[in-house]
């Protein structure tokens, strides 16, 4: 029986603009994602019984339907029934660094790789765009996994402009083991808060996710300019989350004093936190000191490194 071993990396928002609703009830966004050195392992392989299986080393990811990987493997059935009876059921092993309901879009990585390691698997020769659309279907966030590196992403998230890729910036990421943020609770309380703000018609609406590409982060991205990237970090949804979550509000204020420190921001709906640092040597430095500065059992700490790929396959049997 065939399988493939897949990387699958996490992302983290350099910038999240909440711009309004949209007829089928998200919002409309633009938002700059960027992949990272920290990924899950997934392994893909064919069992002979036509069922679908997923185990994974962290208690806190179901490995029921509700796991975003089972839905991809579900999809691809559902899609290429012909090669689901051919080649039989698929057998998934994610093997979590991922932090779980973080922010860092764990779920939907693991998602992209089922995609591109069953598309390998059963020989169908999807391009990456195909792959893409298939994974918009699941969840916002994987088309931007499949592809990974740097890019824009507005609509839902899924719609993506690939920017020259970064990979020279160090990234220290925090996160309180303990802590949840639900994106569901983190978006609607936005719209709550914030919906009289919302820009209405739809030609305004666009023409707003257009400027993103002429925006001063864009231009600090293609000059390759860390600090001016660090400087245009921003994420709308911090005004929700670090007003209830005073945690991830102490780690930003604390990320912030560090020296070497660039710029510090939450990613997507928290309760991750991140630092930008120059060089490896100074993001263990912020690591070492924040932990002094908090030293909290349940606090989680990270030095990665952005990364120029999405989904990596790294052995086939
Ligand atoms: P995003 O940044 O895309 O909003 P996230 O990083 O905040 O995602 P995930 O790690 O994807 O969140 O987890 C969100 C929830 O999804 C978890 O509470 C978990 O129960 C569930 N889940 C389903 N499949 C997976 C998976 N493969 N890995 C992690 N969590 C999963």
């Amino acid at each position: 029986m065939r399988s493939y071993t897949l990387i699958a990396p996490a992302k983290i928002n350099l910038y999240l603009e909440i711009i309004g609703d949209r007829p089928d009830g998200y919002h409309e966004l633009a938002m700059i994602l960027q992949s990272i050195d920290l990924a899950d392992k997934i392994d893909v392989r064919s069992i002979s019984v036509d069922t679908i299986r997923v185990h994974c080393n962290h208690p806190q990811v179901p490995t029921d339907k509700s796991n975003l990987a089972y839905r991809a493997a579900e999809l691809m059935a559902t899609q290429f029934p012909e090669a689901f009876s051919k080649y039989g059921g698929v057998e998934i092993t994610i093997n979590k660094h991922i932090p779980v309901a973080a922010g860092l879009a764990g779920g939907s990585t693991d998602a992209a790789a089922v995609l591109v390691g069953i598309d390998l698997l059963w020989k169908l020769g999807l391009t990456q765009s195909e792959l893409e659309e298939l994974g918009a279907t699941l969840g916002s966030d994987v088309p931007f996994c499949v592809a990974g590196g740097t890019a824009i992403a507005t609509g839902r998230g899924e719609q993506l402009s690939p920017l020259p890729v970064l990979d020279h910036i160090y990234v220290v990421l925090a996160k309180y083991r303990s802590l949840e943020v639900s994106t569901a609770w983190a978006y609607k309380t936005y719209r709550q808060q914030f919906s009289n703000s919302y820009i209405r018609d739809t030609e305004s609406l666009t023409a707003r996710a257009n400027a993103v590409h002429s925006g001063e982060i864009v231009k600090a991205i293609l000059d390759k300019n860390s600090t001016k990237i660090a400087q245009k970090l921003h994420n709308d949804l911090e005004h929700v989350v670090l007003p209830a979550y005073l945690q991830v509000l102490q780690l930003r204020e604390v990320f912030g004093t560090q020296e070497g420190v660039l710029g510090t921001m939450m990613s997507g709906s928290g309760p991750t936190v991140f630092a930008l640092v120059e060089s490896e040597q100074q993001a263990q430095a912020v690591k070492l000191n924040l932990r002094k500065a908090i030293p909290d059992e349940d606090l989680e700490l990270f030095v990665t490194r952005m990364t120029t790929h999405g989904i990596q396959v790294t052995s086939s049997v």
